[in-house]
């Protein structure tokens, strides 16, 4: 079987956790959660790294310094993965969702400034399957409506906007480092900031909010997220690998175009002349000319050996989050990305022999019932 993803660990990923072993220091502290910490954020361009347990509590914790409260707003897309909108129900926000923009995926920018009330506080913009969002429109809205601009960049570690990293346009980012993602730790996550203030709000909030002075008094709720050692020893053999990472996967993305590209029963991913995608999952969509539909597609890639998967499901059509669906709002293009897409193995070790292999299958599968 050709899995979807597989972590490639061929760089000082051992070494470095051996030294953790060796050392004792296997805790959240450590050289290595420090080292990983500077040098993630100086990757992105950004004067702060706080590393903790997942891309999901980054985000949590990303919102939270920003001192949210019951009835602010927060404006994400319906096209994410659900972590984007737990993190703003966690803090007791809410979640107001825009629909996908159908040629990058991304949120629609020209319907952000419809959904922006008196109550709206920020809005998370997600590069989506690796593609960035259209940048310098929402800075334009964060700014001409006094907003904060949170980053949920999980899927697009290394992937620029005009030459800018994504995670350095936000007051405040997060990245994940699940195994999945363009680099990994195992599980991970990172906030980064330039904001002096956020980054120390952040470091405090993720360690339960200890007193400077009076060490067991605790001001505010804190939260216990942090990264050890032994995770940031990976992540750090892993960042130093990042760029070749992702020349794998934009050289793997090109592969699939190639044989892909002028099949009419399939759309390949986007890349807009100004950014470059990092490709964390190759997603293509099965359009309705195919003589299979995107379900018996996927059957049949497994039949043969290859796994895929559906793309996310919509916000607003998640059981979990349906009071935040407001009445009449519509989300067409979140709908029909869902209901056509389907990501193909991505690993940056696959050879181009599986690549073919991988599109022989799915052409036949789009070209005959
Ligand atoms: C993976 C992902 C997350 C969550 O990261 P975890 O490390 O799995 O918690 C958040 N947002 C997006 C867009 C993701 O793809």
């Amino acid at each position: 079987m050709i899995p979807v993803h597989m972590p490639v660990l061929e760089g000082n990923e051992k070494k470095y956790v051996m030294d953790c072993l060796d050392s004792n220091w296997i805790s959240s502290t450590g050289k290595y959660v420090e080292m990983f910490e500077k040098k993630f954020a100086n990757y992105c361009n950004v004067k702060h790294g706080i590393a903790n347990t997942s891309g999901t509590s980054a985000l949590h914790l990303a919102v939270a310094a920003l001192n949210l409260k019951k009835g602010d707003e927060v404006i994400i897309p319906s096209f994410t993965m659900i972590a984007s909108a737990l993190a703003v129900v966690y803090t007791g926000a809410t979640p107001v969702f825009v629909d996908a923009e159908p040629e990058t995926w991304t949120m629609d920018v020209a319907q952000i400034e419809k959904k922006i009330t008196k109550k709206t506080k920020a809005i998370m913009a997600v590069p989506i399957y690796g593609h960035p969002c259209e940048m310098d429109a929402i800075v334009k809205i964060t700014e001409k409506h006094n907003l904060f601009l949170i980053e949920d960049a999980a899927e697009a570690i290394g992937g620029l906007y005009k030459y800018r990293k994504m995670g350095s346009f936000g007051h405040i980012n997060a990245f994940s480092f699940y195994s999945n993602k363009i680099i990994t730790c195992g599980e991970g996550g990172m906030v980064v900031t330039n904001d002096d203030k956020l980054a120390e709000r952040t470091r405090w909030l993720k360690n339960f909010c200890f007193d400077k002075e009076r060490r067991y008094v605790h001001e505010e709720i804190g939260f216990k997220y942090p990264m050890t050692n032994i995770q940031a020893a990976i992540g750090l053999a892993q960042l130093e690998r990042v760029e070749e990472i992702i020349a794998k996967k934009r050289s793997m993305a090109e592969r699939y175009n190639k044989i892909l590209k002028n099949v009419p029963e399939i759309t390949t991913p986007p890349e807009k002349e100004y950014v470059r995608n990092v490709y964390w999952m190759y997603g293509i969509l099965i359009e309705d000319k195919s003589k299979n539909s995107r379900d018996e597609v996927k059957k049949i890639l497994y039949k043969n050996g290859i796994d895929s998967r559906f793309f996310f499901t919509g916000m607003h059509k998640q059981p979990s989050l349906k009071e935040y669906v407001r009445k009449g709002d519509k989300f067409p293009v979140t709908d029909s990305l869902e209901r056509k897409g389907l990501y193909l193995p991505s690993s940056t070790n696959l050879t181009d022999k599986q690549i073919e292999y991988i599109c022989n299958t799915l052409i036949k599968a789009v070209r005959k019932k």
